[in-house]
């Protein structure tokens, strides 16, 4: 291996990198908003990781899944943690998701994605993304249905260990974890965390206050409504509501001047009571 060839692999790393830099950064496009105690300890963990397969000659593969209802916030804190990583001392972060391999034959998707593995192998630390798991798999409840090559190339390498002297941290993301179980992949991962939705209106006043959705006035309202209506009373154990469902609601009332906080208060009853009717989702 001459130089040259040493300088060519460290641009094909970086072109690698930078192009996806750009998609990241719009994944987290929102934020992190630290509405309970458990999105800071998923994140410190996931760093946790990082320095694990950084420093320790023992693993220099680990896994972590992140699981979690649909819209819970699964692939913004695995991108955001791959940029940590990234901080601490990853030059290279890859994302293999379901959109980047749209239209591509079965046998095309797993090539794609070992070929993610294979420029991983080239820099010495790496954090590869694979988002959404059954969606990769094309997995469809009905049948049920998934692409058995893509499931046998992420068995294959979730496992393998990279070369001697390369090390990479795999984050996973799925909202269905009895598929990623029932399909064999459950002793794929080292590590698993729940992304939880959020189940408390202090939570979700926590959201309204980081984003600065209210005026004063709108804040006096929003405290006597949620004072006095039974349906939001801290009793009351229906609010069940996912982080980006959550931002869409506020977002869409915001357009609303007139009257923002009924509108948002009656849009997360509904989506909150939708849950409820949906039952075991
Ligand atoms: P899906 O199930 O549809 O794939 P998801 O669980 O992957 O959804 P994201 O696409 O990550 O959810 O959406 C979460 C959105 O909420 C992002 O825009 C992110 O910036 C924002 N966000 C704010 N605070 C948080 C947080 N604490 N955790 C995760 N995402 C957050
Ligand atoms: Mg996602």
């Amino acid at each position: 291996v001459t130089n040259e060839d040493f300088q060519l692999a460290l641009l094909e790393v970086k072109s690698a990198f930078g192009a996806d830099q750009d998609s990241f950064e719009s994944m987290v496009l929102n934020g992190i908003i630290n509405w309970s105690p458990a999105v800071q300890s998923i994140l410190t963990e996931g760093l946790l990781h990082a320095k694990q397969v950084k420093n320790s000659a023992r693993t220099p593969l680990v896994s972590v899944l992140l699981e979690g209802p649909v819209g819970s916030g699964k692939t913004a804190l695995a991108v955001k943690m791959a940029l940590q990583a990234q901080e601490a001392g990853f030059p290279f972060v890859r994302l293999v998701s379901a959109e980047k391999l749209v239209g591509m034959t079965e046998a095309a998707k797993s090539s794609a994605i070992a070929k993610a593995f294979d420029d991983s192998y080239k820099s010495p630390l790496s954090v590869i993304i694979i988002d959404e798991i059954e969606r990769l798999l094309d997995y469809a409840p009905i049948g049920p249905r998934f692409s058995n090559s893509v499931l046998q190339t992420l068995l294959v390498l979730a496992k393998r260990l990279p070369p001697t002297g390369r090390k990479l941290l795999i984050i996973a993301t799925t909202s269905h974890a009895n598929v990623v179980n029932s399909l064999g992949l459950e002793d794929a991962f080292d590590v698993r965390l729940t992304v939880p939705n959020l189940n408390k209106m202090d939570q979700v006043r926590t959201v309204l206050k980081e984003i600065d959705a209210f005026t004063e006035q709108e804040w006096r309202d929003y405290d006597k409504y949620t004072r006095t209506l039974p349906f939001f009373s801290t009793a009351n154990p229906h609010i069940w509501i996912g982080i980006k469902k959550l931002l869409m609601l506020i977002e869409m009332a915001a357009q609303d001047e007139s009257s923002k906080v009924v509108k948002f208060l009656s849009s997360l009853q509904d989506a909150c009571g939708q849950m409820d009717t949906l039952g075991d989702e």
